[in-house]
């Protein structure tokens, strides 16, 4: 359906944890309170919120966490939610640690896509941004979904190595420090597109150093002369470019200096329950509510519908990061999913 701005809402976003097996210094840096999992959505609780909400146009479903690869039987959901009528895209995003065993499972349950977040292909940047030392199980990760054929899309929070690390990275062109140019590098044997994700100032990420993306780009222009802009982008937040001779693309999603809320697209579901109409904003609806209520059938699904409704048309026209008043959502991004 459309929300009051005549935008179509066709994406769904659903955390199914808040917990993590990494301790990324922008998103949950330190072990903070998680929710008891009785506060959770069951994957049954989720499968319901979903068939309601591809009653009201959903077709693309992304499960996120936290880490959603450390829930039990993950790949149960991604057969539940591939099999709801007017679902055709269940794809998947993951810090890849424990991917590579996962692969064979993933893809038999017909994933349609993974994102894999790593921000560094340095070891140490790695440690010291995860806090853990899992770059080599990240890669492997990588490699094996690869391998087996599921489309694979690399994002990279865009950190200021100088402020994050004390020092540019070594081996980075002179303007671009070694961070991004490494990464890029995986795009250029494999059909895989880099993204880098401007640092919102959500959670923890407002105490972190990031690049803007209006330097970024500058920068990677002036290391990769070559870089074009594709003429045709992909309708999502993401601008796409090319290098010649790459087979994947360089993308940038700028939520801070780039306008994309025009075409958003997207609600998001926290793994607690709760239906977000914006990143930025606390406001949205308490669909576990609806979901537990001594309802009768009809009557809670009726309930449910008009909790989406009530969600997609409380969209606000744009988020508005510059102004530290104007967020309202106080909540981790590990609980919300990114
Ligand atoms: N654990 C999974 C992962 O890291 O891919 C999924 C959840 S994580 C919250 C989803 C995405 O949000 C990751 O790509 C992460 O880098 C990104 N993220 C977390 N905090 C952020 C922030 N403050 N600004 C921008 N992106 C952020
Ligand atoms: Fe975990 Fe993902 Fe947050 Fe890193 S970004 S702490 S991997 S949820």
């Amino acid at each position: 359906m459309k929300d009051g701005y005549g935008r179509k809402i066709n994406y769904l976003r659903i955390s199914i944890t808040d917990r993590c097996n990494l301790r990324c210094r922008y998103c949950m840096p330190e072990d903070i309170d998680t929710v008891p999992m009785g506060q959770i959505l069951s994957y049954e609780e989720i499968e319901e919120v979903s068939r309601c909400a591809a009653g009201l146009g959903i077709s693309k479903i992304r499960i996120t966490g936290g880490e959603p690869l450390i829930r039990r039987d993950v790949c149960d959901l991604i057969r539940m939610l591939k099999a709801i009528p007017g679902i055709d895209t269940v794809a998947l995003t993951t810090n890849g640690v424990l991917l590579e065993q996962m692969v064979p499972d993933l893809a038999k349950a017909g994933v349609d896509g993974i994102n894999v977040s790593l921000d560094t292909l340095d070891r140490k940047r790695y440690e010291l941004i995860t806090g853990k030392d899992e770059l080599g199980s990240v890669l492997k990760g990588i490699g094996a979904a690869e391998r087996i054929g599921i489309p694979l899309k690399i994002n990279a929070v865009s950190l200021d190595p100088g402020r994050y690390f004390g020092s540019s990275s070594q081996g980075g062109d002179a303007r671009l420090p070694g961070d991004f140019s490494d990464l890029i590098g995986l795009a250029q044997y494999r059909p895989v597109d880099v993204r880098f994700i401007e640092l919102m100032p959500i959670g923890y990420g407002k105490d972190c150093p990031g690049i803007g993306h209006d330097r970024l780009i500058g920068m990677v222009r002036d290391a990769y002369p070559g870089l074009e802009k594709e003429e045709v982008q992909g309708g999502g937040p993401a601008v796409y470019y090319r290098i010649p001779g790459y087979r994947g693309r360089v993308g940038f999603i700028s939520a801070i200096h780039g306008r994309f809320c025009d075409s958003c697209n997207r609600i998001r579901l926290t793994s607690m329950g709760f239906l977000k109409s914006c990143l930025c904003y606390d406001t949205g609806v308490d669909i576990k509510d609806l979901l537990r209520s001594d309802m009768a059938h009809e009557q809670k699904e009726e309930a449910l519908l008009e909790g989406i409704r009530q969600c997609i048309l409380q969209k606000p026209a744009a988020h508005v990061f510059s102004g530290e008043g104007e967020i309202t959502e106080k909540k981790a991004m590990s609980a919300i999913g990114g």
